[in-house]
């Protein structure tokens, strides 16, 4: 055994072990469901997978990718030895959602792109690996979840998405009270509204407020705080000891064409809540599109365009079209899911732009005007350019159009919160140190402060958020924090 108790292994013969797949769902069986296309690793099968791992020397590349730096190599050692709950323990050193993160990272962008198997076989399938752990841990009891301390101090946190969930699980670990507001009628925020079930279910979502709920946090939904009948942000921070704004970014990037206010034209969250929940979580005045024997076309190039027509899919369209302005090489979602999508159906549309949508006698949508675009220098963003070409001009039917262009965060809940100073493009701007914002007391964490971005990276900035807020309320009144049982530790997430 070396000095880490783990014992010497042979590499070379590592290297040759082959991937071991994960069981999933045939795209024939798959669009008739929102079930998860993968239905996991089992025991036997992930302790081979994790038996891949070569447990590099340091750095390791896998744990310098991964945006929160999980102790991945000492992680798949112990599930390599069967040791379950151990190796979910190393994860939630680093993140409370590794149910989420197993499932929604661009692993192969992060931490499975960048083993080091991947340069002579498939990389070792980490995300996966966590995924399976957060999940037989739940299925076997939950972690040993205990506050460390008790003390007098209340938290409220705007949103309950992954940047709100994290902050919540883990300052309630820390022994606060917190609230989490939340505007629709269930928490989760994205977790449960933008991202699909055939991605994640929404029962790891509830599993996951359940255990946060356990540790005496309250969610309180069907609430916008700075809107009227609601509260409002100097409401918060006069009744609250801190205040944490995590309300990610939803209000959609607009493509600024003729007829993109037409009856049947959709923006992406609107029709992906409406597609994907149950009537009983839908936001009250939802209206649900007809999609049955529909021509669908989703507009966008991102995770959220490959959502919304796998969605569209599931929901029985008779053809669904992705358009997208670049070349399939420039496209900033996950290729994994692209790979889906083809499998299930979906056609692609590269390198065109939609110029003007065109109503039918009803004044509903019924076709697209699109011009062909072709590749020039690269932008700020690094990808090529797209530039029109004169006269490639087209028309295609659709009766159905999602716009899945981006999204930015709630202007106008940041300009209704006096002297919140922000950034160029209206993120909230907050200390990089320490995530507070220009108002004392008040934070600020994940798409709403980085634009939007990956769940991994939001939890990255709720857990600096997180513990700038725990520091801020030990220095802000000392006495009122009582010491409970000294026996009584954070199993996790310290
Ligand atoms: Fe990989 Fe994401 Fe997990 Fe990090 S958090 S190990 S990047 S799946
Ligand atoms: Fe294991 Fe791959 Fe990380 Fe190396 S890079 S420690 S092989 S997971």
């Amino acid at each position: 055994m070396n000095k880490t108790g783990r014992r010497p292994i042979d590499r070379k013969a590592r290297l040759q072990i082959p991937r071991v797949p994960v069981p999933k769902q045939s795209p024939e069986e798959r669009i008739f469901n929102f079930h998860e296309v993968y239905e996991g690793y089992d025991e036997e099968t992930v302790v081979i997978e994790a038996t891949r791992c070569l447990q590099c020397p340091e750095p390791q590349a896998c744990m310098t990718a991964c945006p929160v730096h999980n102790g991945i190599p000492e992680a798949l050692w112990l599930t390599s030895q069967g040791q379950f709950f151990a190796a979910y323990d190393v994860f939630r050193l680093t993140t409370t959602l590794s149910e989420i993160c197993g499932r929604v990272c661009p692993q192969e962008k992060l931490c499975q792109g960048s083993c080091v198997v991947g340069a002579v076989n498939a990389p070792v399938y980490i995300g996966k690996i966590e995924a399976f752990l957060a999940d037989y841990v739940r299925k076997h009891g939950g972690p040993d979840l205990k506050p460390s301390r008790k003390t007098n101090h209340r938290v409220a946190i705007i949103g309950s998405g992954p940047a709100g969930l994290h902050a919540a699980e883990w300052l309630a670990l820390r022994g606060h009270q917190i609230d989490v507001y939340e505007a629709l009628p269930k928490p989760g925020g994205l977790l449960r509204y933008g991202i699909p079930g055939f991605k994640l279910e929404k029962d790891t979502v509830d599993a996951i407020i359940e255990r946060i709920e356990g540790l005496g946090t309250r969610f309180i939904c069907n609430t916008r705080i700075n809107t009227p009948g609601h509260p409002s942000i100097d409401d918060l921070m006069e009744e609250y000891d801190a205040v944490l704004i995590a309300i990610g970014a939803e209000i959609p990037s607009s493509l600024r064409t003729e007829g993109e206010d037409l009856p049947g034209v959709w923006k992406s969250l609107e029709f992906l809540i409406a597609t994907n929940l149950p009537p009983k979580d839908l936001p009250p005045g939802t209206h649900i599109p007809e999609v049955k024997g529909k021509k669908v076309v989703v507009v966008g190039g991102g995770d959220t365009g490959s959502d919304c027509v796998r969605s569209a899919i599931r929901a029985r369209a008779a053809k669904v079209t992705l358009s997208y302005r670049r070349s399939e090489a420039e496209m900033p979602g996950r290729k994994e899911d692209r790979g889906f999508a083809r499998e299930e159906g979906v056609q692609y549309e590269f390198l065109t732009q939609p110029i003007r949508f065109i109503a039918d006698e009803h004044g509903h949508v019924a076709q697209i005007e699109i011009r062909r675009m072709q590749l020039g220098e690269p932008d700020a963003s690094g990808r090529r350019r797209p530039l029109p070409i004169p006269g490639s001009e087209f028309i295609i039917d659709a009766d159905l159009v999602v716009l899945a262009l981006g999204f930015w965060p709630d202007e106008k809940f940041i300009k209704q919160t006096p002297d919140l100073e922000t950034k160029k493009w209206g993120e909230i701007l907050v200390d990089p140190e320490t995530a507070m914002t220009s108002r004392k007391g008040l934070w600020a964490a994940g798409d709403a402060v980085n634009g939007p971005d990956l769940v991994v990276t939001a939890m990255w900035g709720a857990q600096q958020a997180a513990k700038s807020i725990d520091a801020y309320l030990e220095a802000l009144d000392q006495p009122a924090t009582q010491p409970v049982d000294a026996s009584e530790t954070v199993s996790a997430v310290a």
